[in-house]
């Protein structure tokens, strides 16, 4: 059984020994003697940066993909345009 996971889960909650677990390494742990604690009541706080850092990663993908698709459509409404000026001449 491997101490680590190989799938790059995310984290349930932290051991005793300081690891963080998934479900996968949870149960190493168990049979080690280990005890895992909530998240809640430990890595809580000191997770909180990563937490916003994705947050705050995703919003950003969701802007650039918002400025995307807003220069899309810019582009097509304009070149629109320029058809119907061209046509209207
Ligand atoms: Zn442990
Ligand atoms: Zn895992």
């Amino acid at each position: 059984m491997e101490s680590f996971c190989a799938q790059n889960c995310q984290a349930l909650v932290k051991c005793q020994c300081g690891e963080f677990l998934c479900s996968h390494t949870m149960g190493h742990h168990m049979i080690l003697g280990h005890s895992a604690l909530s998240m809640t009541e430990t890595g809580l706080m000191s997770s909180f940066p990563s937490i916003f850092g994705l947050i705050s990663e995703y919003k950003e993908k969701i802007v650039q993909r918002g400025t995307y698709l807003t220069q899309q459509v810019g582009k097509l409404v304009s070149s629109q345009i320029v058809r119907l000026e061209q046509f209207e001449r």
